[in-house]
């Protein structure tokens, strides 16, 4: 990872960055800026957009409804984001809020809600999802944002999917191998997504829908099972550190 500034307060902000411009912060960014941190005049702030990669700035004005900053230099450029998606069925408040940020920290690019046969949840916050994305991704120091889309069904999703895209399917019932081997093996020419089901598990004809896709790796996660936002962030490092950037390539 290029050095990175882990002091310096972060903020993502949906405006052109460039050397010179004065931005205006909104009441929610002022807030966190100057109630919560209490950053005065002439603090610094890193800054990124999700396009034009991180720049640093300073406070203008301090006020606590509408702050404003002055940007500098650009610290870091923009990276393309890691091709890594996450498809699972959605989960209750508190567990959802989880996945997301975990997902966003892991390294995923895209996020897509899956309504299953057997999917409880079927009334997802996407704003709130996005609101998670961009928390986690201040946080974690990366530089672009990951997609969050609107729920689909299972048949939708299977089919949107590029056929070159390797699917791994998380599965309690697959036969346990070890998954680094079988990730290792797999070793795809194309992205990834990283597929996990609801609580009640998958129907008996969706497993056979994935099975008959092809391109599909079945992995176990060992054997237990796992809650969903639990096999999320395991098999998302099984995947980043066998294929990904953990280990030194992008999936
Ligand atoms: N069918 C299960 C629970 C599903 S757990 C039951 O009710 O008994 C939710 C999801 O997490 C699963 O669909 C699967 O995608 C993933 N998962 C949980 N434990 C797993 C394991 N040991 N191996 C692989 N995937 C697992």
């Amino acid at each position: 990872m290029a050095r990175y500034d882990f002091r310096t307060p972060r903020l993502h902000l949906d405006a052109p960055l460039h050397s010179g411009a004065e931005v205006a912060l909104d009441r929610d960014q002022s807030n966190y800026l100057f109630n919560v941190l209490r950053l005065p005049e002439g603090a610094s702030v890193l800054l990124f957009n999700g396009r034009d990669g991180e720049w640093r700035s300073s406070v203008s004005k301090a006020g606590k409804r509408g702050g404003a900053l002055h940007i500098a230099e650009q610290a870091r450029a923009q990276t393309a984001a890691t091709d890594l998606h996450l498809l699972f069925a959605p989960l209750k408040h508190a567990r959802l809020d989880y996945l997301v940020q975990k997902a966003v920290e892991m390294g995923v690019s895209r996020i897509q809600p899956v309504i299953t046969q057997h999917t409880q949840v079927t009334r997802v916050n996407v704003e709130r999802m996005r609101a998670n994305v961009v928390e986690a991704a201040q946080q974690c120091g990366v530089l672009s944002l990951a997609d969050v889309d609107e729920p689909v069904r299972f048949a939708e999703m299977l089919e949107g999917l590029e056929p070159t895209r390797l699917l791994v399917f998380c599965d309690e019932d697959a036969e346990m191998r070890d998954p680094i081997e079988a990730l290792a093996q797999a070793r795809p020419a194309g992205p990834l997504a990283v597929l996990l089901g609801p609580e009640g598990g998958f129907s008996e004809a969706e497993r056979e829908a994935l099975v008959n896709r092809g391109h599909v790796l079945r992995v176990s996660l060992g054997p237990r099972i796992l809650r969903a936002d639990t096999a999320a962030v395991a098999a998302l490092a099984l995947v980043q550190a066998v294929l990904g950037d953990w280990a030194g390539s992008g999936v």
